[in-house]
């Protein structure tokens, strides 16, 4: 069985779970404070307002031990504003929130929510059949490290990030009924606890 978290500050974070929560022998929590990120394999970060939860981060006393957890190898996921949580830079912003994925990410790319979308995407490095993708408000990525695999594009932007154990996409796969979003990661957990520590 796997335990996956997902960071339960603010945001979108019973969708995360639910859709965990259908997949076979994992089981989704929510995390809160420090004593529950003993018991996950792999940490999901989800949408909502990244300065928020980045505040928040910050106010819990979250931040560092999360970075520690994340350099000493657990996988995370970010979506959304995970993913701007996740960037070493922000556009137009002085610092970053956790400053781990070797990425530059404008926010807000999109413009408001009204011009919020949905499209199908073929994927395949994640699956053999195309995939909805939900934005909203959603951020895309700039610009990228050496170390980062580019995993999806939307018109030419770059909108889903892989790099070791961390991934970034800037839409919502808990707010479709597509899990195949959710299984690629939880392998990618999986794989992941096999390994040596
Ligand atoms: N616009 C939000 C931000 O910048 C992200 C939106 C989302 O997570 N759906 O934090």
């Amino acid at each position: 069985m796997l335990t996956i978290g997902v960071l339960a500050l603010q945001g979108a974070v019973q969708e995360h779970l639910n859709c965990l929560n259908s997949l076979p022998d994992v089981a989704g929590v929510t995390v809160k404070k420090a004593a529950d990120l003993e018991n996950i394999d792999g940490l999901i970060l989800p949408g909502g307002e990244s300065t928020t939860m980045g505040k928040l981060l910050r106010e819990f006393k979250l931040t560092e031990i999360i970075i520690d957890k994340i350099r000493s190898g657990m996988p995370v996921w970010g979506t959304c504003a995970g993913m701007i949580l996740l960037a070493k830079s922000v556009v137009g912003e002085a610092t970053c929130h956790l400053g781990l994925m070797d990425i530059t990410v404008q926010r807000n790319a999109y413009g408001s929510q009204l011009n919020s979308f949905t499209t199908n995407l073929l994927i395949p490095d994640i699956s053999s059949s195309s995939i909805p993708l939900v934005f909203i408000r959603a951020p895309y990525v700039e610009s990228v490290g050496a170390g980062v695999k580019v995993l999806a594009t939307v018109d030419d932007k770059i909108v889903a990030v892989e790099q070791n154990n961390m991934m970034a996409t800037a839409f919502h796969p808990e707010l479709t009924s597509c899990l195949t979003f959710h299984s690629y990661f939880a392998e990618k957990v999986k794989s992941s606890k096999s390994l040596p520590s």
